[in-house]
């Protein structure tokens, strides 16, 4: 129902959680993040309100500069832990607004390539996806975009990899995504709302754009794979 996105240069589990709770307003059922430290991926994710995703950090913290967050509103699969997002496969971490209308057909193809499901959710399908096109030799980022290529509905999603500390892709289609320039950072959120404590500097993603963002870098390409830029712009919340 609500995603963050960093890629900071401060120790982001507490930046993480902090722009999900500008998300809280949207409602949701569970929540969860996910870091790369030292290339290494790994998630904490918890049902309930956000404070027991943060007491879930104090006795296991999770390091990293790198990190998504997610609150979720479930659609498909229960309100449980194993169904909060990020939902990860392998090396690929990923959260998602929206529906994937097409999973049920992605997960009978994937199953004949003997991939196996941990979740009731659509969600988890693009991680496995995203995987299946890593263990084909595509880089992250090539292996994101075949992905989102593949799926139908309404999605906003944001990825993140093990490995790669400086790559975040972002894609947009029938869900806001917002992205946000720091110095030396680059953030994505649902809104511009979420991301108001760390900038003011937004450039939002129209229908079917598909971003990949360093910390110093934002390309994007159009639903019809052409690469363009869309217009930075200041915007004024109260933080
Ligand atoms: N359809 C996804 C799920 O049920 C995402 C729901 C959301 O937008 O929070 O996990």
């Amino acid at each position: 129902c609500g995603i963050v996105g960093v890629l900071g240069s401060h120790e982001v589990a507490p930046i993480l959680v902090e722009a999900l709770k500008r998300l809280e307003y949207r409602g949701y059922d569970s929540a969860g993040i996910a870091t790369v430290n030292d290339g290494a991926l790994d998630r904490r994710r918890a049902v309930g309100k956000l404070v027991n995703l943060s007491d879930l950090l104090v006795h296991q913290p999770l390091a990293g500069k790198s990190g998504i967050g997610h609150t979720r509103w479930a659609t498909h699969g229960a309100p449980t832990v194993s169904n909060a997002h990020p939902h990860s496969s392998g090396t690929v971490a990923v959260v998602h607004n929206g529906i994937i209308e097409n999973f049920k057909d992605l997960r009978e193809e994937l199953a004949t390539h003997g991939i196996s499901f941990e979740t009731e959710t659509d969600t988890e399908t693009v991680a496995l996806l995203c995987q299946h096109y890593k263990n084909q030799g595509h880089s992250s980022a090539e292996s994101a975009r075949k992905t989102v290529e593949r799926l139908e509905g309404a999605f906003a999603l944001a990825f993140l990899f093990h490995g790669e500390q400086d790559l975040m892709i972002g894609a947009r289609k029938g869900s806001p995504l917002a992205i946000g320039h720091g110095d030396n950072e680059m953030y994505v959120g649902s809104d511009a709302f979420a991301l108001a404590p760390l900038t003011d500097q937004i450039t939002y993603l129209e229908e079917g754009d598909f971003a990949i963002l360093t910390r110093t870098s934002l390309k994007i390409w159009d639903a019809e794979g052409n690469q363009t830029s869309r217009e930075q712009r200041r915007i004024q919340l109260d933080a």
